[in-house]
């Protein structure tokens, strides 16, 4: 059987990702919730084929993945949640320049599609270089975002990755400032717990969040 597409995973022929590597994922579904979010999703573990996957998204801008990892967030997401928008946490204007694109408005619009939530920019984050008073240690912990216009009561966000979930939770503040009542957030990859052997599934509906150390790709922020 010929396939026009190549996973974006393993290269092998058939859809992205194929079906050995979606195997070799690891999914995650509902986490902890963090502050001033009301619930937090992840469709899988940022980790082996999953890493792996946005990882090629973000720096290799391999679009062929988008709708199956839109799919996956869509899934882990639980039912009638009564979402009014869909948005995403905006990557830097540099990076967005470097790539040409921003990996979390390409999920949040095929997330939009996905589930017929109406996608809306709301958010403009703040350049850290306009953050005048802060340390670099400081910029570097969370990015600040302002609101574009008021969101509607219940605003779900979509990123690729979470970390250590700062860039969220500023989304969120942002968002519930501008008259948000609810703000939520789901993300295509999670990085597991450091303790959690990676032969090993989470317990379902509880992952907690570590702050970035081990090897050099996941000491990089989350917000890049
Ligand atoms: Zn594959």
């Amino acid at each position: 059987m010929l396939f026009s597409q190549l996973c974006a995973v393993c290269k092998g022929p058939g859809p992205s990702p194929c079906q050995r590597c979606v195997a070799d994922m690891r999914a995650v579904g509902e986490m902890a919730p963090l502050e001033p979010l009301s619930g937090l999703w992840a469709a899988f573990a940022y980790a082996g084929a999953g890493r792996e996957l946005l990882a090629r998204l973000k720096y290799r801008n391999q679009r062929s993945s988008v709708r199956w990892l839109a799919s996956a967030m869509a899934k882990a997401l639980p039912p009638s949640q009564g979402f009014e928008a869909v948005t995403w946490a905006p990557t830097s204007p540099k990076r967005r320049r470097q790539r040409g694109f921003d990996q979390a408005e390409l999920l949040a619009r095929a997330l939009g599609r996905e589930t017929g939530v109406p996608v809306i920019g709301l958010l403009k984050r703040v350049d850290a270089a306009v953050q005048t008073g802060r340390n670099r240690s400081q910029r570097f912990r969370a990015p600040e975002f302002t609101t574009r216009r008021g969101p509607p009561t219940a605003v779900l966000v979509v990123d690729d990755v979470i970390t250590t979930g700062a860039t969220l939770q500023s989304a969120a503040k942002s968002l519930i400032r501008a008259g948000a009542e609810r703000v939520d957030a789901v993300v295509a990859g999670a990085t597991p717990l450091p303790y959690t052997p990676s032969s090993a599934r989470p317990p379902s509906g509880v992952v907690t969040m570590r702050t970035h150390n081990s090897t050099p790709a996941e000491r990089e922020p989350p917000w890049t």
